[in-house]
């Protein structure tokens, strides 16, 4: 599709119609339109020198629509979510996490440069049980003192669920209570927002920092926002510079993420439609398979009764038009987003049907 710009006319690259089916993340998104034009337009700022124009507006607005009175863009969810922990910790003391969660499961491994322990707590659809976080927060004998609370929401490993309003403030009343500080992994927090029918600033109530990922549903092809106190933000500004994630002519990015998170919120209850119908597609197969009832936009198939992995499920779908991941070795995840419209959802449903008419019946 053509878009005119000021100097110049782009075509821009539209994913390939007719081919796979691709559910293995919304991250595969690609910029919108909209996007394009605002980032062609965007001003030339250095954001590692005296500022960029279109960043600053960027941190500003999304702290807004966070409750938050300060931001800051940062190239990844992952390090907003490092300088968010760097920020309210001193070396040597603890972040508490529910034990499926991404900070703690795929992004721990910061623990060995940062000083801190990780300690997890079990939980259910991704809230932590609140009677093991009591006895976390009130520590006897000797243990590390705990710095600072994790939640997330939506939880991408509990099939996309999202935390209770309820749940979030118990967990923050009782990390208040003592000093402790809570900051929401918000990767999909407008996935978690539209859920609940309240604004984001509504989600992030119960927390003191919150990142939002731009590149998954919103669609920008890269970045996060951190929201915080403006104390805080400031800290994780020298942070972000010592971690090598201050970037120069920055606008071009943060003009993406500007438009998805003024523009793509609430499109997304359409990808939790779509993940109900692939869910019940999938699960009136009749077959032995078996799919999560989504909240939002990620379903998990358990394919433990086939007789077949994970890993065998994902190269027999490829094969049959369908590209998703394994989850562990007895579950598939498949995540809807703004390139899978209906069409493709029923696709994916026969691709499900075409493998198990392929595999034989497990005795
Ligand atoms: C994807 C994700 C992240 C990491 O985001 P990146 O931008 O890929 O670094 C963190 N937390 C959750 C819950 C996620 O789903």
């Amino acid at each position: 599709m053509p878009v005119q710009g000021a100097t110049a006319t782009l075509a821009i690259p539209t994913p390939d119609e007719g081919s796979k089916v691709d559910l293995r993340s919304d991250t595969v998104t690609h910029p919108t339109p909209a996007m394009y034009e605002r980032m062609m337009r965007a001003p030339i700022g250095d954001d590692g020198l005296d500022g960029d124009p279109t960043a600053r507006e960027l941190e500003a607005e999304t702290a807004q629509v966070l409750g938050k009175d300060a931001g800051l863009f940062v190239p990844s969810c992952t390090m907003a979510n490092l300088i968010a922990i760097l920020a309210q910790s001193q070396r040597g003391e603890q972040v508490v996490l529910e034990a499926n969660a991404h900070i703690y499961n795929s992004e721990r491994g910061s623990g060995t440069f940062t000083g801190l322990f990780y300690l997890p707590v079990p939980g259910t659809a991704g809230a932590m049980d609140l009677d093991v976080l009591e006895d976390v927060l009130n520590p006897t004998g000797h243990r590390l003192k705990t710095a600072l609370v994790g939640l997330e929401t939506s939880h991408n490993n509990a099939g996309g669920a999202v935390l209770p309003l309820e749940h979030m403030e118990k967990v923050h009343q009782m990390a208040h209570r003592r000093g402790v500080r809570v900051h929401i992994d918000g990767a999909r927090l407008f996935n978690a927002a539209v859920y609940l029918g309240v604004t984001p600033a509504e989600v992030a109530r119960s927390s003191d920092t919150v990142s939002l990922c731009l590149s998954k549903g919103l669609s920008a092809p890269v970045g996060a926002v951190l929201a915080g106190p403006k104390a805080t933000i400031e800290k994780g500004r020298t942070l972000r510079r010592m971690l090598g994630g201050a970037q120069r002519q920055v606008g071009i990015m943060a003009a993406a993420g500007l438009e998805g998170v003024r523009t793509m919120g609430p499109r997304l209850a359409e990808d939790h439609r779509r993940a109900r119908r692939l869910s019940d597609g999938v699960n009136a197969l009749g077959t032995p398979l078996s799919a999560s009832v989504p909240q939002t936009n990620i379903v998990q198939v358990d394919v433990s009764r086939t007789g077949r992995d994970s890993g065998a499920w994902v190269d027999l779908l490829d094969d049959a038009g369908l590209l998703a991941r394994p989850w562990g070795r007895q579950r598939l995840r498949c995540v809807t987003h703004r390139q899978i419209d209906d069409a493709a959802i029923e696709r994916a449903i026969v691709a499900f049907k075409t493998v198990i008419a392929q595999i034989p019946a497990p005795v």
